[in-house]
């Protein structure tokens, strides 16, 4: 089947996709994105989503191009003309074209608006979540504002790819304090020994993870002990268990830390369960 993007107004085949050479988000990375999990073809947390993307434009000073519900048709309209069940929407949002100039273009230019959707195999995702997946870690070199879901990832690209060339899944990002900040796509958490929920406070140094902010819920409701605090990476060497969280990956056990088994380097009882109960507490469309 041939896959269709949304781009500027217009569902056009996914091959023909493009955008314009001066958009900023090709030139300087001036924009923001989301990626909405979609589950039997509906969107996990939209609302939630959303109002990430409201904040982020807000930080960034990007206009809103077009009504938050229209938006969510557009998002739900190419899950459907992909025929997507199982996967992701991928929502990006620059400032526009305009001739290149550092500082921000005229009042009035039109902000740029793609929309992709594509399938994620799900057997092959809950085999990796059986397995668990390995990490490393990497200096913190972001700027301090990766609270802004920006399209400025180059950091985070070459995380991921340090990771790759190591055979891991992740990279984690370790501050100059020696605490890790979040993954290269995903937020980082930890179970210590005395079975406390441990991951990072979403002040700036991480994305509030909309993942992260369900799985809140489900640990409350699990009766779990949640601490909201940095911690070190000697403590996730230590530690009982460790996973991580993002809407492609939803809960995906740590097994293994810089090379170094977590706990019997096998996924961890609470991420387990915290994965399974995950979407009776994400509010589906
Ligand atoms: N941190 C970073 C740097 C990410 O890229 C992501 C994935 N978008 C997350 C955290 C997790 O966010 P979410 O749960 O909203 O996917």
């Amino acid at each position: 089947m041939s896959r269709v993007a949304y781009v500027n107004g217009r569902y056009v085949p996914h091959r023909r996709a493009t955008v314009h050479v001066e958009d900023r988000g090709y030139q300087f990375a001036d924009g923001v994105y989301e990626v909405c999990e979609v589950r039997g073809g509906r969107l996990v947390d939209e609302r939630r989503h959303m109002e990430r993307l409201q904040r982020s434009l807000a930080e960034l000073r990007i206009a809103a191009p077009m009504p938050l519900k229209a938006l969510g048709m557009v998002l739900r309209e190419t899950v459907r003309r992909n025929r997507v069940r199982d996967g992701i929407v991928y929502l990006q949002i620059t400032r526009g074209v305009a001739p290149r100039d550092h500082a921000f273009p005229p009042a009035g230019t039109r902000p740029s608006v793609v929309v992709t959707a594509r399938s994620l195999d799900r057997e092959r995702l809950e085999k990796a979540a059986a397995e668990g997946i390995a990490v490393i870690t990497v200096p913190e070199n972001r700027w301090p504002r990766v609270d802004i879901k920006s399209i400025a990832l180059l950091p985070n690209v070459l995380a991921k790819q340090a990771a790759r060339e190591q055979g891991a899944k992740e990279a984690w990002f370790v501050a100059p304090d020696g605490t890790v900040t979040e993954g290269s796509s995903s937020n980082a958490w930890i179970v210590t020994a005395s079975g406390k929920v441990v991951t990072r406070p979403a002040d700036h140094a991480i994305l509030r993870g909309i993942t992260r902010t369900v799985l809140l819920d489900v640990l409350a409701a699990n009766g779990l002990e949640l601490e909201e605090r940095p911690f070190t990476v000697a403590e996730a060497y230590a530690a009982r268990e460790a996973f991580i969280t993002s809407a492609s990956q939803i809960v995906m056990p740590v097994v293994s830390i810089d090379g170094r088994p977590v706990a019997n380097g096998a996924p961890g009882m609470i991420a387990t369960v915290l994965r399974r109960d995950f979407h009776r507490f994400a509010e589906i469309g």
